[in-house]
C-alpha cells in the first residue's frame, strides 16, 4: 500500500487530519516517509543545501560558534547540538574549522538530532574520522538542558509541520486534509476557531487569506532559548523564510527532483517544507528569556564573517578550483541566489552584547 493510500485510509477511518499531521506523516513515516527512506540532497536528489554547495559555509559557521564560545569565557563541557544534520557535511566542516582551538573541540560533547535512520547512518560515516564524542537522538528534549548549549540548525525549521487557517466571513477555519476514493484534497473545518497566536494585522486579512504557523517550531525555539539562557551558549538558526508576515499567503510547498509539485500528490516522494516565520521564531526566543539577534540575511552574515577572504585563500591554494570557488561564494551570498531569501537568527543568554555578523 502506498503512503498516500495509507493516509487516505486513516482519514476515512478517523476523519480529516490537520495539514501539520499530514506533513509529519509524509516526511517522517518510519516506512515510507520522505526523510526516513532516502538521501534527498545534491544534484541527483531534490534540493541542494548551503553546506552541500561549499565547505566554506560550514567553516564560517564553525568559526562563528568558536567565537561565541570564546566570548562567553570558554565555558567548560560545552555541548554542540545540530538539528537535522542531513549528510553530516555541515558538522564535519564546522569541526574541522573550529579545531584551530583544540580547547573547544576536545572538550565538546556532540549531539545530532536526526529522525531518519538512513541519514543517521550517513552522518556517522561522515564524522567517523573526528574521534569526537558523538551521539544521536531522534528529537530535541530536556536531556540537553544540563550543559552550555551551542546549537546550529540549517534548513531544519522549514521541515517542521505547519498548521494553516483560512479566513471566511465567519472567522478563521483550520485547513484540513480529506480523502475521497483514495484521493486527497483540502477542505476547511466547518467551525471557525480562535487562532493559537494572534497576528496583529488579522483584521486586515482578506477572505481566503491564509495564516500559517508552526507550533512545533515555536515550542522548540522557546525551549532552546530557555536552555541557552540558563546554561549559557548560543543558537544559530539558518533557513529560508520571511522577516515579517507577508500578506496572509500560504508558503507550504512540495519539491521533487528540483521542481515544485502538488503538496498532496505524492506524500513520501516529494519534500514538503514551509517558509520560516522569523518574526515568530524571534518572539519565541524572547519568551524563552534569550537575547535575540537578527534575522540578518545569509549573505550579510557570511560576508561579514569573512567568506570572501576564505574564498581568496582557497583560490591561492587551489588555483584550478578558482572558478568553482567564485561561483559557490556567489551562490551562498548573492542576493538573487541564497544570499537574501535565507536568513539567520541567533539566541544568546541575556547580557551577551552581540555575535559576529549580527551588527
Ligand atoms: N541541515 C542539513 C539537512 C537539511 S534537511 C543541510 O543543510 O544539508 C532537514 C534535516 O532534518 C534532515 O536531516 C531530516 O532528516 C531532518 N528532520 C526533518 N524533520 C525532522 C524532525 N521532525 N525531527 C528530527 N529530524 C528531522
Amino acid at each position: 500500500m502506498t503512503l498516500k493510500a495509507r493516509i487516505a485510509a486513516l482519514i476515512e477511518a478517523q476523519g480529516p487530519m490537520s495539514v501539520a499531521q499530514f506533513m509529519t506523516i509524509a516526511l517522517l513515516d518510519p516506512k515510507d516517509g520522505y526523510y526516513a527512506t532516502r538521501d534527498p540532497f545534491g544534484a541527483q536528489g531534490d534540493f541542494t543545501t548551503a553546506p552541500e554547495v561549499s565547505q566554506m559555509f560550514g567553516e564560517m559557521l564553525g568559526l562563528w560558534m568558536l567565537q561565541a564560545w570564546a566570548d562567553q569565557g570558554c565555558p567548560k563541557n560545552p555541548r554542540l547540538v545540530e538539528l537535522g544534520p542531513g549528510r553530516g557535511t555541515l558538522m564535519a566542516d564546522m569541526l574541522r574549522a573550529a579545531s584551530v582551538e583544540p580547547d573547544f573541540t576536545n572538550d565538546l560533547e556532540i549531539v545530532l538530532i536526526e529522525a531518519s535512520p538512513v541519514l543517521q547512518q550517513m552522518q556517522a560515516e561522515k564524522l567517523r574520522g573526528f574521534g569526537a564524542d558523538i551521539s544521536w537522538q531522534p528529537q530535541f528534549d530536556d536531556s540537553l538542558s544540563d550543559r552550555p548549549l551551542f546549537l546550529v540548525a540549517n534548513e531544519f525549521f522549514d521541515a517542521l509541520p505547519v498548521r494553516q487557517y483560512v479566513r471566511s466571513e465567519r472567522g478563521w477555519h483550520e485547513r484540513m486534509v480529506t480523502a475521497l476514493d483514495g484521493e486527497l484534497d483540502f477542505a476547511l473545518a466547518p467551525v471557525p476557531v480562535p487562532l493559537p497566536i494572534i497576528p496583529q494585522d488579522r483584521e486586515t486579512a482578506p477572505q481566503g487569506g491564509v495564516y500559517e504557523t508552526s507550533p512545533a517550531a515555536l515550542a522548540l525555539a522557546e525551549n532552546i532559548a530557555a536552555i541557552v539562557t540558563q546554561r549559557g551558549g548560543a543558537a544559530l538558526m539558518v533557513d529560508y523564510g520571511y522577516d515579517a508576515v507577508t500578506g496572509f499567503a500560504e508558503t507550504l510547498q512540495a519539491v521533487g527532483g528540483h521542481r515544485f509539485a502538488d503538496v498532496l500528490a505524492a506524500p513520501g516522494d516529494d519534500d514538503l517544507s514551509a517558509h520560516v516565520d522569523f518574526a515568530a521564531l524571534a518572539q519565541a526566543g524572547r519568551r524563552g528569556g534569550a537575547a535575540v539577534f537578527g534575522p540578518v540575511t545569509q549573505g550579510a552574515l557570511l560576508a561579514s564573517i569573512g567568506i570572501t577572504e576564505r574564498a581568496e585563500q582557497l583560490m591561492k591554494l587551489h588555483p584550478d578550483s578558482a572558478a568553482d570557488l567564485l561561483s559557490a561564494t556567489e551562490r551562498l551570498i548573492g542576493a538573487d541566489q541564497m544570499g537574501k531569501l535565507f536568513k539567520a537568527l541567533a539566541f544568546a543568554p541575556p547580557g551577551v552584547a552581540g555575535f559576529a555578523g549580527f551588527a
